[in-house]
């Protein structure tokens, strides 16, 4: 379990620097007065990397993201129950009960992108809740495929309402919170702050359809847009959630060469 997970002093210093370089560019990027949300992604690095920033004598850090089922499953095992997951990853529909039931502090899933997956997290989160009074609704985000890429999950940007009155309609045991992209590479490495990325003009635009569709104010809906090379540029045109994973914890192995446990 975690008291017995060996940090290495001068990794926990470093991921300290690297989280506070982030949170201070963040704050200078930020002309709002509302707070930004600073998801520390850290799919296929250890364990001992998040409890770093999390278990200091006080947590440093909450919000941590993964990609991958199995090893969000493993990790949330065996770290603190204060940790917020967010699960950012692609999703199958298959395993979306199992993610919704096993994992009491997942905060939220920002990547819904079927009503089935809605409806199996749905499931799963129902179960949580009635042997667990503790628990609350699961948030989740409707991904949004922004750039028309193949490649990328998330709905087209047209069907982004029906799926979004879809879970405030029939999954009451899920919360919509909003909207998430990724968007195409090429435009998020060209991104500065002061160049407007389409992918995000196009989730803002989205944003605006899907509250006016389900007559709600635009500010009850969150987006999630920005990532290591374009955070910046993404809280220019609004984003209220970012998401950083290499600016933080470095490069990623493989996947094949990920461990969740380091051996000593
Ligand atoms: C991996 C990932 C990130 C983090 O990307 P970095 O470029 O390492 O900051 C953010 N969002 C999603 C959906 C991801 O899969």
């Amino acid at each position: 379990m975690a008291d017995e997970m060996q940090i290495n002093p001068q990794r926990a210093k470093q991921l300290a620097v690297n989280l506070a370089s982030i949170s201070s560019r963040i704050n200078a990027a930020n002309k709002s007065s509302k707070k930004i949300r600073l998801i520390a992604v850290s799919k296929l690095k250890p364990a001992t990397d998040i409890l770093a920033l999390h278990q200091q004598p006080q947590p440093i850090h909450y919000h941590f993201g993964e990609n991958y089922v199995q090893e969000l499953l493993e990790k949330a095992k065996l770290l603190p129950r204060s940790i917020r997951w967010h699960f950012i990853g692609g999703l199958q529909s298959n395993k979306c009960k199992q993610l919704a039931e096993q994992i009491p502090n997942l905060w939220c899933v920002s990547s819904v992108d079927t009503a089935k997956k809605c409806d199996q997290l749905e499931k799963g989160r129902k179960a949580l809740v009635e042997s667990d009074a503790g628990v609350e609704p699961l948030r989740v985000m409707v991904q949004v495929n922004t750039s028309g890429e193949e490649s990328k999950s998330g709905v087209e940007p047209d069907d982004a309402l029906a799926l979004a009155k879809h879970i405030v309609e029939q999954c009451p045991n899920l919360r919509f919170t909003g909207l998430m992209t990724i968007g195409a590479i090429a435009r998020s490495k060209a991104t500065t702050p002061e160049t407007k990325n389409e992918d995000f003009v196009t989730l803002r635009d989205v944003r605006d359809k899907v509250a006016e569709g389900l007559d709600w104010e635009k500010e009850k809906m969150e987006l999630s847009m920005g990532m290591s090379a374009d955070f910046e540029g993404a809280i220019a045109m609004g984003s209220n959630e970012v998401r950083v994973g290499s600016d933080i914890f470095g490069e990623r192995p493989a996947k094949k060469d990920a461990v969740v446990v380091e051996k000593s």
